[in-house]
């Protein structure tokens, strides 16, 4: 679908909900909510995302790894090579100019595929690490997002004792649900998302948000990576800016990290 097809698609679409707030406090008429969760830290990439969303007045949803900036980081060399993270000096820069930053894991291991006694350490390691190393981070308020998106109903409740919400694959805890629903008023929260990879998933993004936004409405969250050469799964540089700059153009869309979607559901 080409952009005007997109925006004029968007609109009609607008006409015919009901256009229920969906929690969003500081603008009721919006319907949908959106999160581009990026993950795992890519130096370049995610300065970039970081511009891109500033572009058009937005923050960005960058979620990423406790130990990726030590040369010992290894797993997953193909897909999140090291000497391409960065580290807590460019993340608490990336924070300081608005953007979001939060937890992704300690070392990204499938935490459902190692001992449940080392995974929960693992995951109180990350967060530990994060309240020492992240400037005005606190696990209070934050969004725990668990590797390859993998996770148990026990590791979840154990993690949900320490942050207001976890993220995790939306085929484990939406069901058939597309999107987490709203209103929603109780934290801490189990928030489902989707992604698309190994290739580029611009034409993934661009179907999935336009059955979004010809829904009734609710919070979609996509799990992204890096931008263009990097990460499992990238998205082109030009389609982000090409996507932000429709998306900020839809009045019932909100664009917001997840952390903030949660902060302000937990403010009502
Ligand atoms: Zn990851």
């Amino acid at each position: 679908m080409d952009r005007r097809n997109f925006i004029t698609t968007s609109i009609a679409a607008a006409g015919t909900l009901s256009l229920c707030s969906i929690g969003i406090a500081s603008d009721p008429r919006k319907t949908h909510a959106l999160s581009l969760s990026f993950d795992d830290g890519f130096k370049k990439s995610f300065y970039r995302i970081a511009e891109i969303h500033e572009s058009y007045g937005l923050k960005a949803c960058l979620n990423v790894i406790a130990t990726g900036h030590l040369k010992s980081f290894n797993t997953e060399p193909k897909w999140i090579p090291q000497n391409l993270l960065g580290d807590f000096n460019d993340w608490n820069k990336l924070k300081e100019r608005g953007h979001e930053i939060m937890p992704h894991t300690w070392e990204h291991l499938n935490l459902t595929e190692i001992p449940v006694e080392k995974a929960k350490e693992n995951i109180q390691k990350c967060l530990n690490y994060f309240e020492e190393n992240l400037s005005g981070y606190t696990s209070a308020g934050a969004v725990y997002n668990f590797a390859y998106n993998a996770s148990t109903p026990e590791l979840e409740d154990f993690t949900m004792t320490k942050v207001s919400a976890i993220r995790t694959g939306g085929w484990l805890v939406l069901k058939d649900a597309k999107v987490n629903a709203f209103p929603i008023s109780e934290l801490p929260l189990r928030l489902g998302c989707w992604g698309h990879g190994p290739d580029f998933c611009d034409d993934y993004v661009e179907h999935e948000i336009n059955r979004f936004l010809a829904g009734e409405g609710g919070w979609l969250i996509l799990n992204l990576h890096g931008l263009d050469e990097e990460g499992w799964g990238p998205v082109r540089s030009h389609y982000l800016d090409n996507l932000l700059r429709r998306l900020t153009k839809i009045d019932f869309l909100a664009v917001r990290p997840t952390g903030e979607i949660v902060k302000q559901i937990s403010k009502k």
